[in-house]
């Protein structure tokens, strides 16, 4: 039996609803044994996730999801096994965490033209001091009966043409690549089926990607169906990408990206750990 790699989770460092300390357990308890933490643009919650991984025998890997605009869209990049310390990557973030407060203040006011008021003192309030992402805003708006769950005030609040919708640059690919390749990672292309892009745009999105030296697609993610799973392990192949694998778990509530439920990684698919020395 091969190890059970979970590549891809949040904590309430980002919009996670689980500590890090409490993410780490969960994930011993589903029998997880190489856990990646990967926040959005931020590493504050990798301490405290280190100790807890020390002391119950889980292999944590440091861990980032990079918020990326490439032709207008937002697209997300995985960092893993960096220095979290490296500058580069340390300023790099610092930016787009300061875009993000921005943003949720911006995305505030908008609301606000539309008569919900409060909803960033709101989201702020859900992300206890740490960063606020659009998540947050759902919550909130969820609360105060907006809209029956988070994916709802997505479609009508927060996504492209709506009320809430706040365009911005966040980093570029070829930055957010070098961020995390001169900290020493490797760089994963995050869900790639999730970008609702044509295959030809996809696959020049892909392209693009390894040549600003990008290490692997993530083949396995929670949020693709199994047919997607399929499509990008040939992708990965095509382009002679590494695969990774990740539930993108936020809550107990979302039931297709649960901790540690995660489908094989297709036969053929070069897993992104093949060569990572075991500890
Ligand atoms: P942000 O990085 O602040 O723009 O927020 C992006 C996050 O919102 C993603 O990482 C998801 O967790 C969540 N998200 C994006 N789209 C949706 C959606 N349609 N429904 C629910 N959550 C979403
Ligand atoms: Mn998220
Ligand atoms: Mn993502
Ligand atoms: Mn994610």
């Amino acid at each position: 039996m091969s190890a059970l790699y979970d590549l891809h989770t949040h904590s309430t460092a980002s919009d996670g609803t689980l500590t890090p300390k409490d993410l780490v357990s969960r994930a011993v308890g589903v029998g997880i044994e190489v856990l990646a933490l990967t926040d959005h643009d931020t590493t504050d919650g990798l301490s405290e996730a280190a100790v807890a991984a020390e002391r119950s025998g889980l292999r944590l890997i440091s861990g980032i999801e990079l918020s990326v605009t490439w032709n207008k869209q937002v697209i997300h990049l995985i960092g893993l096994g960096f220095d979290p310390a490296n500058e580069g990557l340390v300023t790099g973030l610092k930016g787009l965490r300061e875009f993000r407060q921005w943003r949720a203040e911006e995305i505030g006011k908008r609301l606000e033209k539309e008569g919900i008021f409060g909803a960033y003192e709101g989201a702020r309030a859900l992300s206890n001091g740490e960063l606020i992402s659009r998540t947050h805003f759902g919550r909130y708006l969820v609360e105060k009966g907006y809209a029956p769950d988070t994916r709802k005030v997505f479609k009508r609040y927060l996504t492209w043409g709506k009320p809430g919708h706040v365009p911005g640059q966040w980093a570029s690919l070829p930055e957010g690549v070098e961020w995390i390749r001169r900290a020493g990672g490797q760089a994963v292309l995050a869900h790639p089926a999730r970008y609702g892009l044509t295959r030809s745009k996809l696959r020049r999105l892909i392209s693009e990607f390894v040549e600003v030296g990008g290490d692997a697609l993530e083949v396995v993610s929670g949020s693709h169906s199994r047919d997607e799973n399929f499509t990008m392990a040939r992708h990965a192949n095509d382009f002679g990408l590494l695969g990774s694998v990740g539930s993108d778990f936020h809550d107990s509530e979302t039931p297709w990206n649960q901790l540690g439920r995660i489908a094989p990684l297709p036969d053929g698919v070069i897993p992104i750990w093949h060569d990572w020395k075991v500890a």
